[in-house]
């Protein structure tokens, strides 16, 4: 069978274009997922949906399937995660709102970690940052990451994250978050469906995936991102269980962020992972 028509039975929702801190155009995912083959993707920047009008183009000139989506950094009351928000209307006002504040909370984070920064002796301009330049983009910890790099501070982007700007690191500052009920409220406004992202996959959280799916779902969560590039096959398998056992809905997706994250290609992760295209199917119909 040709890698397309294979490719065909699966899908990708969850990914990241340069509106936030991936690399490629939501042009070039659309175009990428075309060539893979692959039925349908979702575009899931951080904190914003300014790319969703260009992917929905791009798929209707190429047949690829495209939901729109975005990741929000939440408070749950077990710490913090990230939900995932698929086919929000990008004019909904509350949730315009929210992603207003959260972006501003990201950009007086980032005064304050060039700060820390400079009183490191590791001075950065505001405007080494926005590589890309694309009006509106939404500046995260790899933007400085790959800065430092480019300057010559560290030798590697994971160096920059373990030395200076992981939680706890030496330039690290925090941000505003949500609590996870609010985002899931905004998200249910907008229309859209709210997916817990990644419980496998959520760092200073000291329950377990599925405990963790238990504590948000009484705030009404629809879904859990089963598939993930670093679930293992069977903690994919115990949180479909627990979807179905619940009547949740089941997604997945890479987390592909371009050249920001060359481990994890568009599709196939680390290369095992494969979301049927089901579950873009269900997703569909459960935000129309
Ligand atoms: P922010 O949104 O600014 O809080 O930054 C979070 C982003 O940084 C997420 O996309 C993470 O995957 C990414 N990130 C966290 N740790 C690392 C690391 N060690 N190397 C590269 N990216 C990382
Ligand atoms: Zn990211
Ligand atoms: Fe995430
Ligand atoms: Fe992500």
């Amino acid at each position: 069978m040709p890698l397309s028509q294979e490719f065909s039975k699966f899908c990708d929702l969850h990914l990241h274009s340069h509106c936030s801190d991936g690399t490629d155009s939501p042009t070039e995912l659309v175009r990428k997922a075309k060539v893979l083959g692959l039925g349908a993707i979702a575009l899931t920047d951080h904190d914003t949906m300014n790319g969703v009008a260009e992917a929905l183009v791009e798929g209707k000139v190429h047949g690829v399937k495209v939901i729109a989506g975005v990741e929000l950094s939440v408070e749950s009351p077990s710490g913090p995660i990230h939900l995932l928000g698929y086919g929000c209307s990008t004019e909904s006002q509350p949730l315009r709102d929210a992603m207003e504040r959260i972006v501003r909370g990201r950009d007086e984070r980032n005064a304050l970690i060039l700060e820390k920064l400079a009183r490191l002796g590791k001075p950065l301009m505001r405007e080494e940052l926005a590589v890309s330049a694309v009006d509106g983009e939404v500046i995260g910890r790899p933007h400085i990451a790959r800065a430092m790099l480019e300057r010559g501070y560290v030798k590697s982007m994971d160096e920059a994250f373990q030395v200076y700007l992981k939680r706890n690191a030496k330039a690290y500052a925090d941000r505003y978050r949500p609590t996870s009920a609010e985002a899931i409220e905004w998200i249910h406004r907008a229309g859209g469906v709210a997916v817990l992202a990644h419980p496998g996959f959520c760092k200073h959280i000291a329950v377990s995936p599925v405990e963790l799916v238990d504590i948000v779902r009484p705030e009404r969560l629809d879904g859990v991102e089963c598939y993930y590039t670093y679930h293992t096959v069977e903690l994919t398998e115990r949180l479909l269980a627990r979807c179905k056992k619940h009547s949740l809905l089941a997604t997945g997706g890479s987390d592909y962020h371009g050249s920001t994250k060359p481990q994890v290609q568009l599709g196939i992760g680390a290369g095992r992972l494969r979301v049927p295209i089901e579950l873009a199917y269900a997703l569909i119909g459960a935000s129309a």
